[in-house]
């Protein structure tokens, strides 16, 4: 089943969550509105599976005429930064999504949990606790024995609205008293064996300041958020379905503006790839990576100093689709959403990343010809690109050999190859240094060769080249995985840094590329011919170094090595 977005006028897969949606706006539940929000916590930069929830929620609010929050669920008052708020705001614009009015924070309600706080002690349904954690916690019981009620559990209303107060005023150190919710010690879901809702921590709130030393526990925020915001539909990932009776019983007992509907769906699992901001966080902090944005990182910023596009990603969350089963995506699914975007939209270009200089000594000296490229072979529209031709080039070491079989297509001492979008040209002589290293060939050219076959022979091959006098310099990086094991977050035995693969990076410093790419910009990809997309990576641009990332190879190069390791 599908439906119609008619803005941009394509067919997404619908799913369970949309089909939810439909049966509410048609029963004109909630007056027909559709409000969402995406609830980032502010400790540390969103990764893919960040995406997945961005692209739904944004995603379903668009489709039904809705909108759609964006809010920081800044309840813990420790890990947070505003580097975090403001890298998270910048990925979810990137990915073409704008919220409803602007980004709230949960700690703005701060006062309203208060409230409502003691409008359950009023009620008779949340209580002081003063059981050390170690006792709290044989109190509680375990998954096959029911838990006890706390001796504290039958305090007067006015002893724990005056023990309430004076956690807030500061008069208990931390951990001296909790607020719990008076829900069943004996109910076989742990989440309802009354939960700890306020617990004092004596420190500073990066929104608040000081104003508090007591902090709300997420599960009661979360659902008096979404009820004071007006959600309709609070999406969260599975871990949560056992959440969702606490997440009813808060809004159920509290006289709130509204009860939205939680629904949960699983979570995005990558291959190859640790989707965790802990553990993402440590690969920066020890320094693993070239920070957040390292180009091999799964964070949204990464992924967007590596090259990818929001389409990229954005086709991708619709590909692999909402379910409400856990299961692992295979990265390669990621790349292939990419070299699809980029296929179509990248202007090509030649790029010789190891080179050789080749003299061609039968073109004149001192000549220069402007030849003609299109910017895409696919699409004539796009127009031409001037590549000029001299004497001496560069071709990439790896695009010639001595000797070698039929199969290798490149060039070979004394054959032919064509040089792409130019002539063909012959090898016939190698020079070689001291040490018997290959350092400069000698060719000659055929000059009725642009554009039409030679006479008389075929000429199989085709290899890039730049000239250089014209060629600019740079620095390309080659990036592979950054894990080398399907499941590097899996192990029991062993730690996920076990499996850093250690050629994730290659760094190449003195590639030649051709002189249009002086004006690259980092927003924009090209297909380097024969080598893969690659753009212009903006940290380097920004302290005036051309330094190109490999966005992804052509083609899926691990697919060869899976095969081959099965057989
Ligand atoms: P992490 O485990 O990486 O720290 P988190 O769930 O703690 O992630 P939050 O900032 O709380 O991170 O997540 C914001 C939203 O993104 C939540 O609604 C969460 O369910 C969703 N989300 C996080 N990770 C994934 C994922 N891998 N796939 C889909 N949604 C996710
Ligand atoms: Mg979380």
């Amino acid at each position: 089943m599908a439906t119609n977005d008619t803005e941009n006028n394509v067919v997404k897969p619908t799913n369970f969550i949309q089909q939810i949606v439909d049966r509410d706006l048609a029963a004109n539940k909630n007056d027909g509105q559709v409000q969402t929000r995406f609830p980032p916590e502010p400790n540390g930069y969103l990764h893919i599976g960040h995406a997945k929830s961005i692209c739904l929620n944004f995603g379903l609010a668009e489709r039904n005429g809705g909108a759609c929050n964006l809010r920081f669920d800044d309840t813990n008052p420790e890990k947070e930064e505003q580097e975090y708020i403001e890298s998270i705001k910048q990925d979810v614009e990137w990915l073409g999504f704008q919220w409803q009015g602007e980004a709230r924070f949960a700690s703005s309600y701060f006062d309203q949990f208060y409230q409502y706080a003691i409008d359950l002690i009023k009620a008779g349904k949340a209580y002081v606790c003063s059981l050390s954690a170690d006792d709290a916690r044989a109190y509680r019981g375990t998954l096959t024995e029911p838990g006890r009620n706390s001796p504290y559990r039958e305090r007067s209303i006015e002893e724990n609205l005056a023990l309430f107060e004076q956690m807030k005023q500061g008069e208990f150190d931390e951990g001296a008293h909790v607020l719990r919710a008076k829900i069943d010690m004996a109910s076989p879901n742990m989440n309802l064996r009354d939960p700890i809702i306020y617990r004092i921590r004596k420190v500073e709130h990066h929104q608040t300041g000081d104003k508090w030393c007591i902090y709300p526990m997420y599960d009661f925020a979360h659902g008096i958020s979404d009820a004071i915001e007006g959600i309709t539909h609070s999406i969260c990932t599975l871990e949560f379905e056992d959440h969702r009776p606490l997440y009813d019983w808060f809004l159920d007992y509290l006289d709130v503006p509204c009860h939205p509907q939680q629904i949960e769906f699983a979570r995005l699992n990558l291959n190859y790839t640790v989707t965790s901001k802990r553990k993402l966080k440590q690969l920066v902090d020890e320094q693993i990576v070239d920070g957040w944005d390292d180009p091999r990182m799964p964070t949204i910023a990464g992924m967007r100093r590596r090259g990818y596009t929001p389409t990229a990603v954005r086709n991708f969350c619709d590909a692999i689709g909402v379910t409400r089963s856990d299961g692992v995506v295979d990265v390669a699914m990621l790349e292939h959403a990419l070299r699809d975007d980029l296929n179509q939209h990248a202007p090509r270009a030649m790029a010789v990343l190891r080179p050789l200089k080749v003299v061609i000594e039968n073109y004149p000296e001192g000549q220069v010809e402007m030849l003609k490229a299109p910017v895409h072979p696919q699409d004539e529209s796009r127009g031409t690109r001037e590549l000029p031709f001299a004497r001496e080039i560069y071709i990439d070491q790896e695009d010639f050999k001595e000797q070698a079989n039929k199969k290798f297509k490149r060039l070979v001492l004394g054959k032919e190859v064509r040089l792409r979008n130019a002539y063909v040209v012959r090898c016939d002589e190698v020079i070689k240094d001291e040490a018997g290293d290959i350092v400069e060939l000698r060719c000659s050219y055929d000059a009725e060769t642009l554009g039409k076959d030679p006479e008389g022979r075929k000429v199989k091959g085709v290899i890039h080249w730049v000239t250089v006098e014209h060629s600019i310099p740079a620095e390309v990086r080659l990036y592979d995985r950054l894990f080398n094991d399907p499941n590097p977050d899996g192990h029991k035995e062993a730690d996920f840094k076990d499996f850093l693969n250690p050629e994730s990076l290659t760094v190449l410093e003195n590639c030649r590329l051709e002189p249009g790419l002086a004006t690259a910009s980092p927003q924009q990809a090209y297909q380097f011919e024969r080598e893969g997309y690659f753009c212009l990576d903006s940290k380097a641009a920004k302290s005036g170094q051309r330094v190109f990332n490999r966005t992804v190879t052509l083609r899926d190069s691990w697919a060869k090595i899976e095969k081959s390791s099965e057989s």
